[in-house]
C-alpha cells in the first residue's frame, strides 16, 4: 500500500524537485526517512534543496553536505531511484562577500557533485538582510558560471501578496514575522530583480518555487513564459495557488496544458519523523502537501478545503501529468551527478575544524553535539568511499 493506492492516483512515478532535510535527526535517520518517504509517495527521484548558510545563523552548518550524503547513500542502495542535491550558498553579510567569492562557491559546489543551486535570498526577510538587490553585479560572475555550465537554479522569491498587507495577512504569518512593512522591497520590486537576472543571463535554467507567488495573475504568468524561454515554476504549496486557480479553473487548466513543459512538481516535504510502518504514513497532517498538489491536478470533483475554500481540480490527462510529475525534472536535471568524495570529506573536515576552534556552534549545545556527530559520520563515509 502506498499513497497512490490509498487515494487512487494515476500510476505515474513522481520526481519531486523540492525536498528539505532541516529537521534535527541523526543523519542516518534522515536517510531512512527519505527512503520511506520515497516509497510511500512513489517517488522515483527527489531533489534535496540545501540550506543557505551564513556567518550569523548557524542552525545547521552541515545541511548541504548532509544533502550530498543522503544522495550518495540512497543512490548506492537503489539503482532504480535517484536522489539529487542542490546546494545553498554562503553569505558573510559584510565586505567579505565579493564577486570572486560567489564565483568560487559556484565552482566548488559544482565540482563537489551538487546537481543545482538553491537561492533563498528572495524571501523578503532574507532579501532585507542581504542589503543588496538580487541582480546586484556582485552576483554576475556567479550567474554567468551557472548559465555557462547549464546548472539548474531553484529560487524562492517573495511570499503571497497578502504578506504585504497588514489587513490581509494571516495571524500565523504575522506571528512568525513574515509581515512586510514599508522597510521591505515590494513584491513587484523583488520580481523585477529576478527578471533583471534573466535579462542578463537569458539561458539561465531558473525555476521559481511556489509558482513565483503569481497565481493571482494568469496573464502575467503567460507573459513571463513567453518572454523568458528557460523560466519554469514549481508547484510547491503556497496552497493559496490552488485557491486562486479555482477562481478561473478553465483558464488555468488551459494554461497548464499549454505550458506543461514549464511547470514541475515540488512539495516542500521535509525529513519528518513519521512512522515505522509505511501503512501509517498517510495519517500525518504534515503530509498534506503532496496530496494537495496531486488531488488538485488529478481529481475532477470539487472539494472543500479547510483553509482554501472550494477547490475545483483540473483533472489533467496523463500526458500533461507525466510532464509535470517527471518529464520536466528529467529533462532539467539529467542523470544525478557523481559526488566528488574527496572534496566532500574535506568540506566536512573544514566545518568540523570550525566547530573545534569555536568559530561555529548551533542554536543550543544539544544541536551542536548532534550536528558535530553528523559531520563526523559524513566525513568518515566520504573518506572511505574515496
Ligand atoms: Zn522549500
Amino acid at each position: 500500500m502506498t499513497n497512490r493506492d490509498k487515494f487512487g492516483y494515476q500510476p505515474i512515478p513522481l520526481c519531486d524537485g523540492h525536498i528539505h532535510i532541516t529537521f534535527a535527526h541523526p543523519v542516518d535517520t534522515t536517510v531512512k526517512i527519505l527512503d520511506d518517504t520515497m516509497t510511500w509517495y512513489d517517488c522515483e527521484r527527489i531533489a534535496i534543496l540545501g540550506l543557505q548558510q551564513d556567518s550569523k545563523n548557524t542552525a545547521d552548518p552541515g545541511n548541504n553536505l548532509k544533502a550530498l550524503y543522503c544522495k550518495s547513500r540512497l543512490n548506492e542502495t537503489y539503482p532504480d531511484r535517484r536522489v539529487y542535491a542542490f546546494s545553498g550558498i554562503y553569505h558573510y553579510y559584510d565586505e567579505r562577500d565579493t564577486a570572486e567569492g560567489y564565483l568560487a562557491q559556484a565552482k566548488a559546489l559544482w565540482g563537489m557533485g551538487f546537481d543545482g543551486v538553491k537561492i533563498l535570498d528572495g524571501k523578503p526577510k532574507m532579501r532585507k538582510n542581504l542589503g543588496r538587490r538580487l541582480d546586484d553585479p556582485i552576483f554576475d560572475p556567479f550567474y554567468a558560471y551557472l548559465q555557462e555550465h547549464d546548472i539548474p537554479v531553484t529560487m524562492h522569491l517573495g511570499d503571497p501578496p497578502e504578506f504585504w498587507d497588514i489587513n490581509k495577512i494571516s495571524e500565523y504569518a504575522l506571528k512568525v514575522g513574515w509581515y512586510c512593512d514599508e522597510t521591505y522591497p515590494t513584491l513587484e520590486e523583488l520580481r523585477r530583480e529576478v527578471l533583471s537576472i534573466l535579462e542578463k543571463f537569458p539561458r539561465l535554467r531558473l525555476t521559481m518555487a511556489h509558482f513565483f507567488f503569481l497565481s493571482q495573475d494568469l496573464e502575467a504568468c503567460s507573459d513571463l513564459f513567453e518572454h523568458y524561454p528557460t523560466l519554469c515554476f514549481d508547484l510547491t504549496p503556497g496552497g493559496e495557488m490552488f485557491e486562486n486557480f479555482s477562481k478561473r479553473p478553465e483558464d488555468w487548466r488551459a494554461f497548464f496544458c499549454r505550458y506543461a513543459d514549464r511547470i514541475s512538481l515540488g512539495t516542500d516535504t521535509y525529513n519528518y519523523a513519521l512512522h515505522d510502518t509505511l501503512a501509517d504514513y498517510g495519517n500525518g497532517a504534515d503530509l498534506a502537501r503532496t496530496n494537495l498538489v496531486r488531488k488538485y491536478l488529478e481529481w475532477t470533483e470539487s472539494c472543500a478545503h479547510p483553509w482554501y475554500g472550494t477547490l475545483i481540480p483540473f483533472g489533467l490527462d496523463d500526458d500533461t501529468l507525466t510532464k509535470i510529475y517527471r518529464g520536466n525534472f528529467l529533462r532539467r536535471l539529467g542523470p544525478a551527478r557523481p559526488v566528488n568524495c574527496g572534496a566532500a570529506a574535506y568540506a566536512a573536515l573544514n566545518i568540523l575544524n570550525a566547530f573545534d576552534h569555536g568559530a561555529l556552534c548551533c542554536e543550543d549545545d544539544e544541536r551542536t553535539a548532534l550536528e558535530y556527530e553528523n559531520l563526523q559520520v559524513i566525513k568518515a563515509y566520504f573518506e572511505n568511499k574515496e
